[in-house]
């Protein structure tokens, strides 16, 4: 199956910009598909016409995960850690929560952070603080980017 990224889904859609979905162009629509702001039922094309149905299907099928996911969308596979700790101090949670700790490489001392190394493996806290939760969520991929092993997801 394609990743679940804004060009695979914009990919799929009818891409004739037609607005019906409230977005100037579908390419926005396809970000917003991505940040969960928008539903895929919101691209009335899709549904309306024939010609769309496979395009419809593999798209429902490409955005399925994002309906089982946790609200920040993290996934965490602990047997691909490494216990590096770059993710910990990439984090920008973590670094203002915890300027001592997490910012110069030492380990979080506070418990506000989200990302900590325990047994050398990495564990997840206070997600709701995730830079990806909630309506003003942003695309934060601090953690993914600095991951060597891509243990931290997101879908
Ligand atoms: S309704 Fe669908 S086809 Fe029209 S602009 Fe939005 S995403 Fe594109
Ligand atoms: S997405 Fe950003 S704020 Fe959230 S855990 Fe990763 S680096 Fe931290
Ligand atoms: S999740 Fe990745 S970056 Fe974070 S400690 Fe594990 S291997 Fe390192």
């Amino acid at each position: 199956m394609s990743e679940l990224s804004p060009m695979n889904i914009y990919q799929l859609l009818p891409k004739t910009n037609c607005k019906k979905c409230g977005e100037q162009t579908c390419m926005s629509f396809a970000f917003k598909l991505v940040s969960r702001e928008r539903d895929l039922e919101e691209c009335k094309p899709l549904y309306e016409d024939q010609k769309y149905e496979r395009q419809r299907k593999e798209l429902e099928e490409l955005l399925k995960p994002l309906e089982s996911a946790t609200e920040t969308g993290m996934i965490i596979h602990p047997e691909r850690c490494v216990g590096c700790g770059n993710c910990v101090v990439a984090c920008p949670v973590n670094v203002s929560e915890d300027p001592k700790g997490s910012a110069i490489g030492l380990g979080p001392k506070s418990d506000r952070v989200i990302l900590k190394i325990i047994d050398g493996k990495v564990q997840s806290y206070n997600l709701e603080t995730c830079r990806r939760f909630g309506k003003n969520r942003v695309l934060c991929n601090g953690c993914i980017v600095t991951c060597p092993t891509r243990a931290i997801e997101f879908v």
